[in-house]
């Protein structure tokens, strides 16, 4: 007997849950259940985390996690909880298949079999925002070798494992050449050790184009966080319902499973919503805990039962449907056709891989780090020149020399445009004059005169070389 924990979630969850735990048991899953309380409620209750330690004693005690969506307050207010789980037990791994059921679920796309491998832990999700100027927010986007290896890797195995043929990297590398340029990197030097694997890459927004149009193109597809998390609900809404998919979120140790749509509160506590998405996470982490007869006998049951046309309202259509069922009489007809196979659609069977191993990163960091300069970071209300000039005045007795001034990444200074438009928000690069390595003593010296000449500095970023190669973007322009 496997314990798992549960959450019901917020919106739809708990419908939802209950109807896939009626057909885990009905299915005779050898699963003993562990509720536990986080999302709306807590969060409510006033512990801002959304998720007390009994909850999280309970997930790394069982290391089987099966969730409903959680609400997360928009734009301001409490931090995802879904975002912290996944980074905080380290599922660094988003497992997102998107099929068709063609001709028996709406599809504009009738051959569609793709999975999309989001990286789980990096990128904009880090969270990292700030304000420090009237005018300006920024995020920070972190992308690392260890965390790019891990995930590209997984994806490659992945596809070995489920005799996939093709894995395709989606990044926006033309333009964000450091953090995109490295996960891009990574790909090309991991692909070459798969060479029964077909790989490609595509910039992201061609790349998500195809997927809308072509989706049978595609096979596995591995991306950074914020894509994937975008071109994942696509995948599934045009595959014919976002409330299809299910997911699996793995790491080391711990692997929570969940529907890849979030908890619809426009459709909640009507018994409309579609169990299908976290139905089918279920059916993944009965592979993952090694019942594969149980996964294959639920999913079976489930496409026999999309065969025979009984619906949810979010993919009824009179042309293909027979009855538009709610949720838990959904769940019932599931359950009536346990152990029945599909007649068209491709039944799952129990020789699938109950999972994948995690791949061990190999990459070494590089060795040698030196300082070139530093980036300043100024908030001023005044034109391109005046700033520079300024700037060059306050540091003209340190060792550092100003190169140029950049606003919103564009350079402004020297021999900017007058019809760049600029906020309050300054880059001002600095460097050795000869490009020699500086040390970190010449940065505070500089930040001290310019400290001292009034100028307000709202952050540093330093400009480092690794093993020579300068670690660094230029200014659109320079
Ligand atoms: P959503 O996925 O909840 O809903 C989008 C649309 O799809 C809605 O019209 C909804 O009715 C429909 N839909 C979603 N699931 C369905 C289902 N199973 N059956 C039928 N129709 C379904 O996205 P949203 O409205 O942007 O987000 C609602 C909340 O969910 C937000 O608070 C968001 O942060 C959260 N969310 C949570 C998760 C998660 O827990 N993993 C994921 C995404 C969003």
């Amino acid at each position: 007997m496997t314990k798992i924990t549960i959450a019901k979630g917020d919106g739809i969850g708990p419908e939802i849950m209950d109807a896939t735990l009626a057909v885990l048991k009905a299915a005779g899953a050898n699963l003993e259940f562990e509720e536990i309380q986080v999302g709306e409620k807590v969060y409510l209750s006033g512990n801002t985390s959304g998720i007390p330690k009994e909850a999280w004693d309970a997930i790394k005690t069982n290391k089987i996690f099966l969730k409903a969506p959680i609400t997360t307050p928009q734009g301001g207010g409490y931090k995802s909880l879904n975002v912290t789980m996944r980074k905080t037990l380290g599922l660094f791994a988003n497992v997102r298949p998107c099929v068709s059921y063609h001709p028996f679920v709406n599809t504009k796309h009738p051959v569609m079999d793709m999975v999309i491998i989001r990286e789980n832990e990096e990128d904009l999700y880090a969270g990292i925002e700030h304000q420090q100027t009237e005018d300006v927010v920024q995020c920070l986007k972190l992308t690392s070798v260890s965390g790019s290896e891990r995930i590209i890797r997984y994806a490659f195995e992945f596809a070995r494992a489920h005799n996939r043929k093709k894995v395709t990297c989606f990044s926006k590398d033309n333009i964000l050449k450091q953090t995109d340029g490295l996960f891009r990197r990574i790909f090309n030097e991991v692909a070459k050790e798969y060479p029964d694997l077909e790989n490609e890459h595509w910039i992201i927004d061609i790349g998500s184009a195809k997927i809308a149009n072509k989706p049978e193109q595609f096979d596995v597809v591995v991306m950074q966080n914020l894509y994937g998390d975008i071109v994942s609900d696509i995948a599934a809404e045009i595959s014919g319902s976002v409330g299809l998919g299910g997911s699996s979120n793995i790491g080391e140790s711990v692997a929570m499973f969940e529907a890849i749509h979030g908890s619809a509160p426009d459709i909640a506590g009507k018994n409309i919503a579609n169990p299908s998405g976290l139905l089918n996470a279920a059916v993944m982490m009965l592979y993952h805990v090694g019942e594969p007869k149980t996964a294959a006998m639920i999913h079976n049951a489930w496409l026999k039962t999309l065969e025979e046309g009984l619906h949810t309202a979010d993919i009824y259509s009179e042309n293909l449907s027979k009855k538009r069922l709610g949720t838990k009489e959904f769940a019932e007809a599931v359950i009536a056709n346990l152990g029945k196979l599909p007649n068209k659609l491709k039944a799952k069977d129990e020789s699938q891989l109950s999972s994948v191993e995690v791949p061990i990163v190999r990459f070494k960091a590089s060795k040698k780090k030196e300082l070139l300069g530093v980036d300043v970071f100024v908030d001023a209300q005044v034109k391109p020149n005046e700033i520079g000039e300024k700037l060059i005045q306050a540091s003209g007795n340190t060792q550092l020399k100003l190169e140029m001034i950049t606003n919103r990444g564009v350079k402004v200074f020297p021999d900017g445009f007058e019809e760049t438009f600029c906020t309050n928000h300054w880059r001002c690069r600095f460097k050795e004059a000869n490009g020699k390595i500086i040390t970190m003593s010449e940065v505070i010296e500089l930040l001290n005169a310019l400290h001292t000449a009034n100028i307000d500095i709202i952050k540093t970023e330093n400009l480092y070389q690794f093993d020579g190669v300068k670690a660094f973007s230029l200014g659109q322009g320079q």
